[in-house]
């Protein structure tokens, strides 16, 4: 079922609607008074508007630094008047909404341990029923854009109309060079679904290392997204939490700097070479599902041969010999193998779930089948 949301754009920043990117910095936890409000000058000096600062840490295990927790709402009140930028932290639970509107914190963030909780989720958009202040939410740590949706329409639905997701990339057992891989395809298909919600990487979470965050800031540059929320700390090394992955204010506008913007239709260029380009797309993605429709047919056939003479339906020296040709021959056509075999491993398994319905007499599986 495709949703409709009504979201407004964040306009009092015109967020979406500009050329430069939306950036909110600033350390993953405001640590003491001083350290809140050195990162806060330096970032101000850089023309960050929006400052993030964490005042209650969800931390994975129990004795880590967990926060300095409402004492810190302070320094937001004071870095606000020191340097006239916006604030920004996480609300993890109702008291956590409460203290930070009291506050007058200016917008709010639903972390990723939080929107994966659909009852969290919901007693956070009570507590924010008619509030007028604007929220992103954070990807939830699972891979599921479902679950993401839920929580933008748990807001939506309380009133909030200015809505924001941030991606913050996915938990994984997988062993990656990034601390949570970030599954581009779902921020995409948020996107699909909520063409007007405004959208925000943050390179820091995903990451995990200062390194890496170039060259995903630039990848979500790439995509079109709105804008970047990167952790910047005043002395890196020695933060209390999250240290690897933060930057110095220095090192930030490094990073904004070598960013390279690109519009979805820049003037002056010729869209009807674009134009040409995509028909043979086009053309081309009909002959493959062609071809493939055939490939399955024999598929279909090699299943009644099999049924009929009682053979197993794998036969895995065969299939080891398909994918070792199709990886030499994918090689001499530029293709990678990695792409190669997730391209035969597909279409392997399709076939294999053909010869099991033709063996078994099953009805024909057409679609898609979704779980809620
Ligand atoms: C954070 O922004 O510091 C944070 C805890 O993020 P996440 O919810 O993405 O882990
Ligand atoms: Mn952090």
């Amino acid at each position: 079922m495709e949703v409709q949301l009504d979201i407004r754009k964040f306009s009092d920043w015109e967020i979406g609607n500009t050329d430069k990117p939306f950036l909110i910095a600033g350390p993953c936890s405001a640590e003491t008074e001083e350290q809140t409000l050195k990162s806060a000058h330096e970032l101000n000096r850089l023309g960050i508007q929006v400052f993030r600062a964490g005042i209650w840490k969800p931390r994975t295990r129990p004795n880590s630094f967990e926060g300095v927790g409402s004492k810190g709402l302070k320094w937001l009140k004071k870095v606000k008047k020191e340097t006239g930028m916006l604030t920004s932290t996480e609300v993890a639970n109702v008291k956590h909404v409460y203290e930070s509107l009291r506050a007058g914190v200016d917008i709010l963030w639903i972390g990723a341990r939080t929107s994966a909780n659909p009852f969290a989720m919901q007693e956070i958009a009570d507590a924010l029923q008619g509030m007028d202040i604007p929220v992103f939410v954070k990807n939830p740590v699972n891979p599921d854009a479902d679950l993401w949706l839920g929580a933008i329409e748990r807001l939506q639905k309380a009133g909030i109309s200015r809505i924001g997701a941030i991606h913050r990339g996915f938990s994984s057992f997988d062993h990656s060079i990034y601390r949570n891989p970030p599954s581009w395809q779902i921020p995409i298909e948020l996107k699909r679904r909520i063409p007007d919600l405004p959208i925000i990487c943050d390179p820091s979470h995903i990451g995990g290392k200062r390194e890496l965050l170039q060259s995903i800031s630039q990848k979500a540059m790439d995509l079109n997204y709105d804008g970047l929320m990167i952790e910047s700390h005043p002395d890196p090394d020695n933060a209390w939490s999250d240290a690897q992955q933060q930057v110095s204010a220095a090192s930030l506008q490094v990073i904004i700097e070598s960013l390279v913007l690109r519009q979805v239709k820049p003037e002056g260029i010729s869209y009807d070479t674009l134009e040409d380009l995509r028909f043979k797309i086009d053309k081309y993605d009909n002959e493959l599902l062609d071809i493939l429709q055939k490939r399955m047919e024999v598929a279909e056939s090699i299943g009644a041969y099999k049924k009929k003479s009682n053979m197993t339906i794998l036969q895995p020296n065969r299939w080891e010999e398909v994918v070792e040709n199709s990886l030499v021959k994918g090689r001499k056509r530029d293709l990678s193998d990695r792409f190669t075999s997730k391209i035969f491993k597909a279409i392997h398994e399709e076939s294999i779930s053909k010869q099991t319905a033709i063996m078994n007499g099953l009805p024909k599986l057409n679609g898609s089948s979704k779980t809620s």
